[in-house]
């Protein structure tokens, strides 16, 4: 007689060659960035351990808030600025579309799905900046999504998922440079910035995409991570990838197993 996990491990095995004949991916371009992508994708947006880093990150973020507020409870102008990609907005539909598809990452695309006005919130960061209006912070969204393109769609988004402070003035999206330091000092005449949330180093100070600055940078901010900075973890894209020396277009895979196997490949047999 066959065994019941006999029989439950003969249908997991048909369901897996099933769909491994009809991989969705088995007959596209292998030398396109988005193979790459697929763990990438599937880490940052489905793991557990994922979300319980982001639900980390903003614990901390309200534990450092309390602090704050409880050394300084008679200031007014004190603000949280956040940036939204991947920090209070997840953005995993439009990955995985882009990567079912086989396409790569492309403005158009990016900005229908901006506009669509339908990513759901980062987990954690609705009860993170609903803590900070409680305690009286000023919230402001700086964000390199394009006002030309994106800007009604994007404040929309925020507004429908109840996050705090959406009105038109609490939003900084891009208008001109990437850096957003300018956009931070604008803030900073009439607020105190107590802290930023990002996942990106250009979210809290003026960044590189050289590898050795932006190390240093960091290195040299290490005591303001947790405290005035709060880190979320995007292993999809940001400007870590082009200070490696991947740009953000399509790569092969050669390439990109050469530039991984580059710091290791003296210590390895
Ligand atoms: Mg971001």
């Amino acid at each position: 007689m066959i065994r019941k996990s006999t029989i439950m491990l003969l249908i997991i095995l048909s369901i897996l060659s099933f769909s491994s004949c009809c991989d969705p991916l088995e007959n596209k371009d292998t030398e396109k960035q988005e193979k790459y992508l697929l763990m990438a994708t599937l880490y940052n947006y489905y793991a557990a351990e994922y979300q319980a880093l982001a639900h980390q990150a903003f614990n901390i973020g309200k534990e450092r808030l309390a602090q704050i507020r409880s050394e300084r409870p008679e200031e007014e102008n004190l603000a949280v600025v956040v940036d939204i990609d991947e920090t209070i907005l997840n953005n995993a539909p439009y990955e995985a579309k882009t990567i079912l598809d086989g396409k790569s990452y492309e403005s158009e695309s990016w900005y229908e799905w901006c506009n669509m006005a339908v990513a759901e919130p980062v987990p954690g960061a609705i009860e993170f900046l609903q803590f900070a209006d409680s305690l009286g912070f000023h919230v402001f969204y700086i964000t390199n999504r394009k006002e030309k393109f994106v800007g009604e769609g994007t404040r929309q988004n925020v507004r429908n998922l109840g996050f705090p402070q959406t009105t038109d003035d609490h939003f900084l999206l891009r208008t001109d440079e990437r850096n957003k330091e300018k956009r931070r000092q604008s803030v900073s005449e009439n607020y105190e910035i107590v802290l930023l949330a990002g996942d990106n180093m250009g979210d809290f100070y003026e960044d590189t995409d050289v590898f050795t600055e932006r190390e240093a940078t960091m290195k040299s901010n290490m005591d303001n991570f947790g405290k005035k900075f709060i880190v979320l973890p995007n292993a999809i894209y940001g400007d870590w990838l082009t200070a490696i020396g991947i740009p953000g277009e399509s790569q092969t895979i050669d390439s990109l197993l050469q530039i991984m196997a580059k710091p290791y490949h003296h210590k390895l047999k």
